[in-house]
């Protein structure tokens, strides 16, 4: 078995997986750590918690495998864990300082409790190593860029590979031969383009604020409105980053960050939920445009996460208008909830349209046996 913990400032996300068995799993999410009423003072009481739940036999444990948000340059691949790579992780704080910290706190404990299995840290950018530099780079003076390791990282990189993979799968296909867009759209949400099953472009970039509209983040904004936001409205930086992370996105534009509850108020007439609707799906489909242009030919769209997976009226709205560039979903075939994964598009279209259900705890488990194991 596999232990996967993900480990946010403020939670803890456990899964033993089997994988030689994907149905054989259990776990828990253990929420608001060291918070008051919480439900562990700190993360090592968390993770103490999360093994008894599991009834854990360190013994049992072949492997502990982590989700750790930024790997920078250095780590393109899964990576065994050893001093080194935590001080390296550590050095990376700067790049995530919302993640990096809880990451390894998480990896920390987790070595005093498993001590004998081998801890593997599996990166959320390291998919995104093989951007070419024409996307990776910002346009900035380059020698500042390089100083404060200013690049497009991408994030969701786990995510992005497995469903790509399971794409492929899905409809028979090898994925060597294969150009798809994935639309990991959940409460975070990012685009990628992956060709061949290399990933050459992602709409996060330096931080996961960048690119597609989320639940409290805004995606892609003029660089200025931070320096108009501070000269004109006296915002410090502080409070800027707060407006970014949490008061953005669909809670900026209607005060709803959950888009089940934001579709409700959209039906309902409510205007504000009805644009709030509309500059999601442009912003989807503005990307959609955009990699179809940078992989040239494009053989399939993948839908995924709770939004991406669940909510047909999106799926419609996002792709609506696209039946030139060969890109349509078929009523019947879209309606409702996709928790196994489907094709949505008519017979022949051009483009595949898909829907695969993501699995990040799963593929984090898989890609530690594949280092391990394989
Ligand atoms: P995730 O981060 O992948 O867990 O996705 C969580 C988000 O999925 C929630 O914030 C919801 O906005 C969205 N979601 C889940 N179910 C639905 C649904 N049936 N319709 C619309 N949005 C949904």
């Amino acid at each position: 078995m596999i232990l996967v913990l993900n480990c946010g400032s403020s939670s803890l996300k456990y899964r033993l997986v089997d994988c030689s068995n994907p149905a054989n799993r259990r776990g828990g999410t253990i929420e608001r750590i060291g918070e008051p009423g919480g439900e562990a003072a700190d993360h090592a009481a968390a993770l103490r918690k999360a093994a008894r739940d599991l009834g854990l036999d360190p013994g049992d444990i072949r492997a502990v495998g982590h989700r750790v948000v930024h790997g920078g340059t250095r780590f393109r691949q899964p990576t065994l864990i050893d001093a080194s790579v935590i001080g390296a992780i550590r050095e990376l704080i700067p790049l995530a300082p919302l993640h990096n910290p809880a990451n390894l706190t998480g990896i920390e404990v987790a070595r005093e409790l498993v001590p004998n299995a081998p801890h593997v840290a599996v990166f959320d950018t390291a998919f995104h190593a093989t951007l070419p530099d024409a996307a990776a780079t910002y346009a900035l003076d380059t020698d500042l860029a390089k100083r404060f390791g200013i690049r497009r990282y991408g994030f969701h990189g786990t995510s992005h590979r497995f469903v790509s993979r399971r794409t492929a799968d899905l409809l028979g296909r090898p994925l060597a031969e294969l150009n798809t867009i994935v639309l990991h759209l959940g409460n975070g949400a990012s685009a990628a383009a992956v060709a061949g099953g290399r990933c050459v472009e992602t709409s996060m970039g330096l931080s996961p604020l960048e690119g597609l509209v989320m639940g409290t983040r805004p995606g892609d904004l003029d660089p200025a409105i931070g320096m108009h936001l501070h000269r004109e409205g006296g915002l410090s930086i502080d409070e800027i980053d707060e407006i970014y992370q949490r008061r953005s996105g669909l809670t900026g534009l209607c005060g709803d960050n959950d888009l089940r509850r934001v579709l409700e108020r959209r039906q309902a007439g409510d205007p504000a939920a009805a644009l709030a609707v509309e500059v999601y799906c442009h912003r989807i489909r503005k990307y959609i445009g955009a990699y179809h242009a940078v992989l040239g030919r494009l053989d399939a769209i993948t839908f995924t996460a709770g939004v991406g997976e669940n909510a047909d009226e999106i799926r419609r709205d996002c792709l609506a208008g696209l039946e030139p560039l060969g890109i349509a979903v078929d009523h019947d075939r879209n309606a409702g909830r996709c928790p196994t994964a489907r094709i949505i598009s008519p017979d022949h279209a051009k483009v595949a349209v898909c829907v695969v259900p993501t699995d990040e705890e799963y593929a984090i488990a898989e890609e530690t046996a594949e280092l391990l194991f394989a």
